[in-house]
């Protein structure tokens, strides 16, 4: 056990990151620094920069429980928000110096394209034509598209069971677009956010509501008499940093961060702090050090 501990070590430190670093979780102090000296960057890096600055502007979900859901401070929390406030951390940044932005589905690429937000961690897929216009570090999970239907209803399982029946996704998103491209019987309705789909799937307006099986998971636990989740997952939802195209060197250290709390168990701790308590504790993925 010592030596392991002692490998960790020797890698984070490697790859320049701080082991004390409970300083990025999420029960820290919210307003205490770390001890990251933003000498330690690459002159000229973001890493140099956001740690030079102090601060750190994060999009993320704020309508999506376990993931990133807004609490009544108006920050949001959630695994997505955690995993965030962990790299935060690396560059020295204390909790209560990250600006949390919401960021629905539509907006995530323009917002990191326009450098409103620094990073992305919002349920966000990677996918070849996204990566067109920004970058990924991770994937740090993997989800799969899955659906949603009123807790009494036993006709759809399946995707071909949408046929003919209303599927309610959001604009910009990879299943609103999977639905449109490969289950065109379906009457796709689509609105900006997955709580927007909440109502209508109540009082029989559309009759389910696809996305990846993890943000549905999110609202059968918080409304368990209406809703249910059926049948399998029927893509894989790789979830990424989304981040400026071309920062190779960002990408790669927030990689380096991704491996480093996989390792030393806050990649785990932040799981089940957040998903982890309605949802079984995965393997996480390799990173794709693209
Ligand atoms: N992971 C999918 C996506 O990035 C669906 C979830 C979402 O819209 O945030 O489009």
């Amino acid at each position: 056990m010592r030596t392991r501990t002692i490998r960790w070590a020797a890698l984070a430190a490697a790859a320049g990151l701080s082991l004390a670093a409970c300083s990025g979780g999420t029960d820290s102090d919210p307003d205490a620094g770390s001890s990251v000296d933003p000498g330690s960057f690459p002159a000229g890096s973001t890493m140099a920069r956001l740690a030079e600055a102090g601060e750190i502007t994060v999009g993320t979900k704020f309508d999506q429980p376990l993931f990133g859901l807004q609490g009544p401070d108006g920050k949001p929390v959630g695994f997505d928000v955690s995993i965030a406030t962990i790299i935060a951390g690396e560059l020295g940044i204390a909790p209560g110096d990250i600006t949390w932005i919401e960021t629905v589905s539509a907006n995530r690429e323009p917002f990191i394209q326009d450098g409103r937000v620094d990073i992305v961690v919002a349920t966000y897929t990677i996918n070849d034509s996204r990566k067109e216009v920004v970058d990924f570090a991770g994937p740090y999970y993997e989800a799969g598209q899955a659906l949603m239907v009123r807790a009494d209803d036993d006709s759809i399982t399946t995707p071909e069971d949408l046929s003919g029946k209303k599927v309610c996704s959001v604009d910009g998103s990879t299943p609103a677009k999977n639905i449109q491209d490969n289950y065109p019987e379906a009457e796709l309705v689509t609105f900006a956010a997955y709580t927007d789909c909440l109502d209508p799937l109540r009082n029989g307006q559309v009759d389910a509501v696809t996305t990846d099986n993890v943000i549905l998971a999110g609202y059968v636990a918080e409304s368990p008499d209406d809703f249910k989740v059926v049948g399998e997952p029927f893509t894989a939802e790789p979830y990424g940093i989304g981040l400026a195209k071309g920062d190779d060197e960002f990408r790669g250290w927030i990689n380096d961060v991704l491996e480093a709390i996989e390792a030393d168990g806050r990649w785990t701790a932040a799981w089940e702090d957040t998903a982890g308590t309605v949802l079984p504790t995965p393997e996480p993925p390799a990173v794709d050090r693209y």
